[in-house]
């Protein structure tokens, strides 16, 4: 229990902002804007649109259909894409910068292997997320992307292959593997579940929710189009009051009254710049 004369607190969570794969990204096209080359990216290259500025401000593109490209290279997304999609470009004679990150590829890799095998794709994901629409792709034909416990018909199926979006909670899809082997297990014969939940968005949500557990407000920042970090504020609101920001003007200073423990974390595409705007304006509103 928090006691009134207590100061006022700000912790951030031990694991928040820029993951691997996105500062991966973002350096491949930097390097490649540094030098000779307009680039063009299929779509924001990753969820966040003050990363996307930053990148407008060396000349980098962004568009949506390939006939905007003025260049002849256009990134992809960390997100990566479907097949289809690679094969389009290089019907376009453009050159691909990949910035697909790796533990996507491995979960395109998993969704290629079991269509391959004719297995029934299910990916535990949201349907309209780029990542999930590419891993569509690799999926095969008869692929789906849901995140409640799916109802197919197993009459001419030869087995289930599983896998996630890879920002999805670990609780959240142990319950939705268990949830389709309960309903399908006398119907289908083999079943395959591989894990392609990303570490790095694992390591942000136990953080986030260990942080929640103590705080009397948790503040999660990142783009509002941007799945882990949306994620982020799902698993916190429960706990406690939760307000998901872009930027350090957002922030309500009527949120903070008689809060003691003021709890921060940030999604894998949020830079540290804009954490720390954001520590540095609590700061003074607790202060004021
Ligand atoms: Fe890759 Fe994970 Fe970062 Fe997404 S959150 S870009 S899957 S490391």
């Amino acid at each position: 229990m928090q006691k009134e004369n207590q100061p006022v607190k700000i912790e951030k969570a031990s694991t928040l902002g820029f993951c691997r794969g996105v500062r991966r990204a973002i350096k491949i096209v930097e390097k490649a804007a540094a030098g000779d080359k307009k680039i063009a990216t299929l779509g924001p290259i990753v969820h966040n649109w003050q990363v996307v500025r930053n990148l407008e401000d060396m000349g980098v593109t962004i568009v949506a259909t390939l006939d905007q490209v003025e260049g002849n290279t256009i990134a992809v997304s960390s997100h990566g894409v479907s097949p289809d999609v690679i094969a389009t470009i290089k019907c376009h004679n453009l050159n691909v910068l990949d910035t697909t990150c790796i533990n996507v590829r491995k979960a395109q890799n998993a969704a290629a292997r079991f269509a391959r095998k004719g297995y029934q794709v299910i990916i535990f994901g949201e349907s309209t997320h780029p990542e999930v629409k590419g891993l569509l792709g690799w999926a095969g034909e008869k692929a789906i992307a849901t995140l409640d416990i799916p109802q197919i018909e197993c009459k001419h199926i030869s087995g289930l292959g599983i896998i996630a979006q890879t920002t999805q909670n670990k609780q959240q899809y142990t319950d939705f593997i268990k949830g389709t082997l309960d309903r399908y297990f006398s119907s289908v014969h083999d079943f395959c579940v591989v894990n392609t939940l990303c570490e790095e968005t694992q390591k942000r949500q136990k953080a986030a929710l260990e942080l929640a557990q103590r705080s009397d407000i948790m503040i999660v920042i990142g783009g509002s189009n941007s799945a882990n970090t949306r994620k982020l504020a799902e698993l916190c609101s429960p706990l406690v009051d939760t307000h998901l920001i872009q930027t350090a003007d957002e922030i309500d200073p009527l949120w903070l009254a008689g809060k003691r423990t003021i709890g921060v974390t940030a999604g894998a595409s949020t830079p540290d710049d804009i954490i720390n705007d954001v520590i540095i304006r609590l700061s003074d509103m607790i202060r004021d």
